[in-house]
């Protein structure tokens, strides 16, 4: 960080902070935040205090409210906590729909053929452009936030992945990892949750997983954040991959925190 950087980050920090009350709110209705330490918490308020300062959050047919931006941002921050913001940077708004939103969108197939598609979405994000959200569902994700499903780390995690231009499932990695090992352990969970569902098996995983590279990394993301036990028990070798890729281990938090709600019985084992 630059001079000049470092002097704006110090005065937005100082003038914009997320107010106390607000915050004491805001980590006690996120169970996300559960187990973590008081240097990791002051840490997210700082991220989410500079990302409300950058990002522009744009209700339609909704009118934001502060209690809303904050929830938003520090979920928006929590997959980049060790990461840094800067692996946001490059786009500015999020759109917030009431609800679950539609959109068309013509696409080609392999044969270069082109199909008019029109599909319900509750979360989106665009190349270079904004992310979209359901308030909707981020309401769900918050009265069920073990359920494995969190739609704005889901769409974070689509933007991580398009740092190198596409979404494909890896993102940059960190110079200390290996590709072969984050590729073995991705392609094999994907290819074990396609032949789970290919034989109608009962599966622990939300099967959006399955759609595709992108989606399986984002999918898994979410599992990390707020299911991680049952990445852990089931897709270790994934579990592994992605504590090194977000130097973060929100199974241990949950650990240090208590007793878990998933915590995953002897006869689930074998689900995936
Ligand atoms: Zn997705």
């Amino acid at each position: 960080m630059n001079f000049l950087t470092r002097v704006r980050t110090r005065y937005v920090l100082h003038h914009y902070a997320i107010k106390h009350p607000l915050w004491q709110t805001v980590s006690a209705e996120l169970q996300l935040l559960q187990g973590m330490t008081s240097v990791e918490k002051t840490h997210l308020r700082e991220l989410s205090t500079l990302f409300l300062h950058q990002k522009n959050i744009i209700g339609i047919e909704l009118q934001v409210t502060e209690l809303m931006r904050v929830i938003i941002a520090v979920q928006a921050c929590l997959p980049v906590l060790a990461l840094g913001l800067k692996l946001l940077a490059g786009w500015t708004d999020l759109i917030i729909y009431p609800d679950a939103f539609r959109v068309s969108k013509n696409e080609m197939d392999g044969d270069g053929i082109v199909h008019h598609n029109e599909k319900i979405l509750s979360g989106e994000a665009w190349l270079s452009g904004p992310v979209i959200l359901s308030w909707e569902n981020i309401k769900q994700s918050l009265q069920n936030s073990q359920s494995g499903q969190n739609v704005i780390v889901h769409e974070i995690a689509h933007k991580l992945d398009m740092l190198n231009g596409r979404a494909n499932g890896m993102p940059p990695l960190h110079v200390s990892m290996q590709t072969a090992a984050w590729t073995a352990a991705l392609s094999a969970a994907f290819e074990q949750l396609n032949q789970r569902l290919e034989l109608h098996q009962r599966v622990c995983i939300n099967p959006y997983a399955a759609t595709s590279p992108a989606e399986f990394f984002a999918v898994f993301s979410e599992y990390f954040f707020s299911a991680p036990e049952i990445l852990h028990q089931h897709f270790n070798n994934v579990y592994v991959q992605l504590r090194q890729y977000y130097r973060q281990d929100p199974l241990q938090r949950k650990l240090n925190f208590g007793p878990m709600r998933n915590k995953v019985r002897p006869q689930d084992v074998g689900w995936c």
